[in-house]
């Protein structure tokens, strides 16, 4: 299997709505992006050019993804996603190849975004020259291929790029200059109010006692991401049906309350 396999053109449906917190990271893209996109005469006007890369870094779990297909939506833009991993291949000049494919289907879906999850596995200084590559040093090849296809001026004019890690520092200076990924976009932690928003937004797609204590669940899960946030959910979840499957074991026939399929909700004894 060659790696375009892994290439996906989405329609993502996620919206500024359904990620909790991160104002501050929905705003700067709004105005890096969603803005320019909806307002190219003034864009003209006031001599502005439209951003053709935005790095989003932070630690993992933390929305990185969620952002940038939420950006795709809300700006009206096709979304291509790529995990960096996925482009490197160990036949010579199959990971060139892969990355032009990429390009390539991104311009023949345009306008859209180009989403390079991992960026940092195509896009390392050390991943370039090093003899401990395993590939030999076939990634300074991928490198060199995207800042080609970057600097490809006209051809990129509908296409953003958006690249997403965990190490920023070890990404070759050379994909941060002005006109390339220049827009760095910090993407953290939750803090407890962005929590809180995380717990509700899961909670409302689910079957959830009243008793749901979601200002005390929040304080108490500081330094937790956003993917370990509704990891809890989703084990409070998975508690609630182990007692639903002990209620109807035992219950079993006699309709106890009438109220026969109304399942276990879940509630705090789940999520501590
Ligand atoms: P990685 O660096 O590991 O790729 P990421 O920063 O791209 O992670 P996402 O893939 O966006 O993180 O988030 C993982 C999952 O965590 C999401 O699918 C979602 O379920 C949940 N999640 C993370 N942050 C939020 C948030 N702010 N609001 C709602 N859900 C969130």
């Amino acid at each position: 299997p060659t790696a375009m396999q892994e290439v996906f053109l989405e329609t993502p449906n996620i919206h500024w709505s359904d990620i909790g917190g991160q104002q501050h990271t929905k705003q700067r893209l709004q105005r890096a992006v969603t803005r320019p996109i909806r307002n190219q005469s003034s864009m003209q006007r006031l001599n502005l050019r439209t951003n053709r890369g935005v790095l989003l870094y932070g630690p993992p779990g933390c929305s990185k993804t969620l952002l940038a297909k939420a950006l795709a939506t809300e700006s009206g833009l096709n979304f291509l996603a790529v995990k960096g991993a996925e482009l490197v291949s160990t036949y010579v000049g199959e990971s060139e190849r892969a990355v032009r494919e990429v390009f390539r289907k991104a311009r023949a879906a345009s306008p859209s975004i180009i989403f390079f999850d991992e960026f940092d596995s195509i896009a390392s200084v050390r991943s370039g020259g090093g003899s401990s590559s395993p590939t030999g040093g076939s990634n300074l090849n991928i490198l060199t291929t995207l800042l080609n296809e970057m600097d490809g001026f006209e051809q990129l004019r509908n296409v953003l790029i958006v690249a997403a890690t965990n190490r920023p520092e070890i990404l070759d200076p050379a994909l941060l200059r002005p006109g390339r990924l220049d827009n760095l976009v910090y993407v953290g932690p939750p803090d407890v109010q962005a929590r809180k928003e995380i717990l509700r937004l899961w909670l409302k797609k689910s079957d959830a006692a009243e008793d749901v204590d979601v200002d005390l669940l929040a304080e108490m899960t500081e330094g937790y991401s956003g993917a370990e946030m509704v990891s809890i959910c989703e084990t409070a979840g998975g508690f609630a049906m182990d007692d639903e499957e002990v209620e109807q074991g035992s219950g079993e026939g006699e309709e106890e309350g009438g109220d026969g399929g109304g399942g276990v909700k879940i509630g705090m004894d789940h999520l501590r």
